[in-house]
């Protein structure tokens, strides 16, 4: 990915965190403060923890916004942003566009959503 589109994921992602810290003030918890090196260990976690996602009450949902902003900051650091987590093939530009805590490639969210609607 150019080094111009990753500075503008950079800030997105940044924004977007301010705006949901902002938001969520009111419901601080410890965990919104993880450090770097936890964040490493969370990044190889993070496609098993989308599964757990589903049912969610909105400041659960908050949190899992964050944990995945700051999972694709922490990806940008790594240098190994838009890269998808279960074939490793470059995401698609335009599906980072619409979402850039995007961890899957379009082909693998949807070979997950088939998986989700056949066993949930
Ligand atoms: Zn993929």
């Amino acid at each position: 990915m150019k080094k111009k589109d990753l500075e503008r994921f950079a800030a997105r992602l940044r924004d977007e965190k301010a705006k949901v810290l902002n938001h969520s003030e009111k419901t601080k918890h410890e965990e919104l403060t993880l450090s770097t090196d936890d964040l490493m260990d969370e990044v190889d976690l993070a496609s098993s923890e989308l599964n757990q996602s589903v049912a969610l009450r909105l400041r659960d949902r908050e949190r899992s916004l964050l944990h995945k902003i700051e999972i694709a900051l922490a990806k940008i650091d790594a240098g190994k942003f838009g890269v998808c987590d279960s074939c490793e093939e470059p995401i698609e530009l335009k599906r980072l566009e619409a979402r850039p805590v995007a961890e899957l490639c379009v082909r693998c969210k949807e070979a997950q959503e088939l998986e989700e609607k056949l066993y949930a």
